[in-house]
């Protein structure tokens, strides 16, 4: 199952925020068995949001994750952009307004609030797509929301990272673990690490290319590093599939020839031993 994440927020655009949340999410997703394809930033803009969703299902992207842009403020764009690329209108749902008024009333009691009011600018965060299902936020105010549409499920998350990471960890976890089983296409991923045996990233290059080319499934990359008599290369070999013993005999696979050939090929001019 292929997913997108979209950060949206000017302020990550503007370097005044590093975006941690995309990184978090990209961990949890992998870690789920999605293969998350892109990860993007767009700005508070309705129309960019709403493009970059619409790309995104035209890639085949089942899973969208937006973080940012669902508070009360004029910048928070988010629902606007789903509801432009779903064609689904902006209406005010019951049980997110529910959830927005029982906040401002815990918050109003704890002194946090000067007023319970459901404020336009409160009210403005219970207005989901149709038939969107609100999520939650025990955190803050803003509440989530989940919605299927054409086999893609866009799920829209808060900015603020301790928010995000609890919304996403009680409510859209199980949900995805759901979805993923039914598909019954849990895929393992697996990467190793080896050193080259040597120090010199054009030549292992080459190496790497005739593994790659007898080996497709998997993905081989040397990790660049400073030159150096003393540097030996490192490449990482990333393969998935349906078991792990597969992906594991796979990658050995790979890294058996890759040893051969920088034998017969290479430049062992380190005279380093090959440790997996
Ligand atoms: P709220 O409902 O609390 O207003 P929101 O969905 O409107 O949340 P934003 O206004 O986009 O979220 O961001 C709120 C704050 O969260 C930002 O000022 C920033 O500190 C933090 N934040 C936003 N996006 C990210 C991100 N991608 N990574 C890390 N922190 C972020
Ligand atoms: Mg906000």
């Amino acid at each position: 199952m292929l997913a997108e994440i979209i950060t949206i927020g000017r302020e990550i655009l503007t370097g005044r925020t590093l975006d941690t949340n995309s990184n978090w999410l990209a961990k949890e997703l992998t870690d789920l068995g999605i293969k998350v394809k892109r990860i993007v930033v767009v700005d508070d803009v309705v129309e960019e949001i709403s493009k970059e969703i619409l790309n995104a299902i035209k890639y085949g992207v089942r899973l969208i994750i937006t973080t940012g842009g669902l508070g009360p403020t004029f910048d928070d764009k988010t629902m606007e952009g789903v509801s432009l690329a779903t064609g689904r209108k902006l209406v005010l749902n019951r049980t997110a307004l529910k959830m927005v008024e029982e906040k401002y009333k815990k918050l109003y009691e704890e002194g946090a609030v000067d007023t319970p009011e459901l404020t336009e600018e409160r009210k403005k965060m219970a207005y989901l797509p149709d038939g969107a299902q609100p999520i939650p936020n025990p955190v803050g105010a803003a509440p989530g929301m989940m919605i299927t549409v054409s086999g893609c499920t866009i799920v829209s998350l808060p900015g603020v990272p301790k928010e995000m990471k609890e919304m996403f960890s009680s409510y859209v976890k199980p949900v995805i673990r759901q979805i993923v089983e039914r598909e019954g296409k849990r895929r393992i991923l697996l990467e190793k690490i080896i050193p080259s045996g040597s120090k010199d990233e054009s030549l292992v290059a080459a190496v790497v290319k005739k593994v790659r080319e007898k080996y497709p499934e998997v993905y081989i990359k040397s990790l660049p590093e400073r030159f150096g008599k003393e540097v030996n290369i490192q490449v990482r070999f990333t393969a998935e599939g349906d078991s792990k013993e597969e992906v594991e005999a796979l990658i050995n696979a790979a890294i058996e020839e890759f040893k051969r050939l920088m034998k017969e090929d290479g430049d062992l001019t380190n005279g380093k031993e090959y440790t997996n």
